[in-house]
């Protein structure tokens, strides 16, 4: 594991102590973490053994995504933090292919030639697309590929002043009902590859009751061509998860919504249909590579499932919830028509593939079908036994 920096967690310990949170090491993974009420173990999934926060008893007011998005605002821009508008989660730089991290609202700062040493503090509300934990999705509650990475960020902030914003994150968890005695902070030290860089952060991962809702980042070494070493102070969270932790509702998509869907269709679909319209929202058009080659793989896992959910009034209603956060350059209409149009494709060539066939998979399914019927390269009774294959 990685060494600490001893000035980091001196001013860390003393922060913890005045508050009264005890340091103590997980019996189960033997990591360190912080609690203010003795807590028994780390409250990460494993050591709590899944997520016990479901068993509290929910506050009797419910909180809405977009209530908890105005409270985050409301909270951090009355005490100084200048709302920063979200990066377009399309990136044109070599680094990452979709907007990750709130942080990247200072990559000109982090990348630039000339170091910047004033401090800057700002709040971001970032929508990202993270699809390292796609494969989860379907088995484990509480992730998803696309979410609103709702952070503070602080540039070239010292260790107090970092410190002094998690403070700030206490009060603003507490103000939503958030009780701050569930939390444990998971102590963690991490080097992070940041274009060749190696840029070392003190983490403390928020957990709650099994749920992972943040983490509060100091990046301490950031290294400028120059020489001269800059600081991130990067705390953020899940705003979904968030919300989630606050209710304790069934499920994760609860929050996330539309809530005459949640109970019906998989989670996978809504979460594909979700951040496939984020992505052909922000105007990613489905290709063999780059950007696209990942918005085709997202619908594909939607392919079967298009023909029995009500496509055109999810991504109305993903496109119109996105672009609460951030502005997205394409239409719901046009994004619709993307996507739709890449279902389309999918099922012409599933269908040329079931049938041994070799028709033009560029055109609508009806399309397809139709003109395939009229050519007579099948016959219509072939249809149906495709239909039984896939019902
Ligand atoms: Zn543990």
């Amino acid at each position: 594991m990685k060494e600490s920096d001893s000035a980091i967690v001196a001013v860390r310990d003393d922060f913890f102590a005045r508050r009264s949170w005890q340091r103590k090491q997980c019996p189960l993974c033997l990591e360190e973490y912080y609690t203010k009420r003795d807590l028994p173990h780390c409250g990460s999934y494993r050591c709590a053994g899944g997520y016990p926060l479901l068993n509290i008893p929910a506050p009797k007011v419910y909180l809405e995504l977009g209530a908890c998005a105005e409270n985050f605002r409301e909270f951090f821009t009355t005490r100084g933090y200048r709302l920063h508008p979200p990066v377009a989660i399309v990136r044109s730089d070599e680094r990452t292919l979709f907007a990750s991290t709130a942080g990247q609202v200072f990559d000109d700062l982090i990348y630039g030639q000339s170091p910047q040493r004033d401090p800057q503090q700002c709040a971001v509300m970032q929508p990202v697309i993270r699809l390292q934990g796609i494969g989860l999705v379907a088995s484990l509650d509480g992730i998803s590929t696309s979410f609103v990475h709702t952070a503070t960020e602080c540039w070239n902030a010292t260790t107090e002043k970092h410190f002094n914003s998690l403070d700030q994150w206490l009060d603003f968890f507490s103000g939503l009902g958030l009780h701050v005695g569930g939390l444990c902070l998971k102590l963690k030290c991490a080097d992070n590859d940041w274009a060749g860089r190696t840029v070392t952060s003190e983490m403390l991962k928020i957990n709650y009751d099994g749920l992972e809702v943040g983490v509060a980042n100091l990046f301490f070494n950031i290294t400028h061509q120059s020489g001269d070493i800059a600081t991130l102070s990067d705390i953020g969270v899940g705003l979904e998860r968030l919300v989630w932790a606050v209710n304790k509702s069934p499920a994760y998509f609860d929050g996330i919504g539309p809530l005459s869907s949640v109970t019906i269709h998989k989670r996978v679909a809504l979460d594909a249909i979700r951040t496939a319209t984020l992505m052909a929202g922000s105007g990613v058009v489905p290709d063999h590579k780059n950007q696209g080659s990942k918005l085709r793989a997202m619908i594909g896992l939607i392919m079967e499932e298009a023909q029995h959910l009500n496509l055109y009034e999810l991504v109305r209603y993903y496109h119109r919830q996105w672009t609460s956060f951030v502005d997205l350059p394409v239409s719901r209409e046009q994004t619709y028509s993307t996507i739709w149009s890449e279902i389309n494709r999918g099922l012409n060539l599933e269908t040329n593939r079931v049938l041994g066939i070799d028709e033009p998979f560029e055109q609508g399914h009806e399309e397809f079908l139709r003109r395939a019927v009229q050519k007579r390269v099948i016959p219509i009774a072939r249809l149906w036994d495709i239909k039984r294959r896939t019902t």
